[in-house]
């Protein structure tokens, strides 16, 4: 089984914490077994987060706090999915661009 860490502090995460997490995920597409079972946080699209004992604690003494943090988190991540979009076709476009100036210099 591959370690598992906490996606706020990066700790390694308690056997207990690491249990619910994986049991959590496998039951994603199970909302009944889930809102059972459920005792971890969980993210706006009802991911439960990967978090150590600490970090929960924390979580429920500040939850707005700890709401806003996860939003900041995912637009965080969306913005670097696009940057990495626009690299891509920056790259793409420079490719092109070089093919057409060797192109137009060897004419
Ligand atoms: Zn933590």
């Amino acid at each position: 089984m591959t370690a598992c860490y906490c996606q706020f502090c990066a700790g390694k995460l308690e056997p207990a914490q690491e249990f619910r997490f994986l049991v959590e995920t496998e039951t994603l597409d199970d909302p009944v077994h889930l809102n059972r079972i459920r005792q971890l946080p969980a993210t706006t699209g009802g991911r439960p987060l990967r978090v150590c004992k600490s970090c929960q604690k924390t979580m429920e003494r500040h939850p707005v706090q700890f709401r806003r943090a996860v939003l900041e988190r995912e637009h965080v991540r969306q913005q670097f999915r696009a940057a990495g979009v626009l690299a891509a076709v920056g790259i793409l476009s420079a490719g092109w661009f070089l093919t057409l100036l060797l192109g137009s210099q060897r004419a």
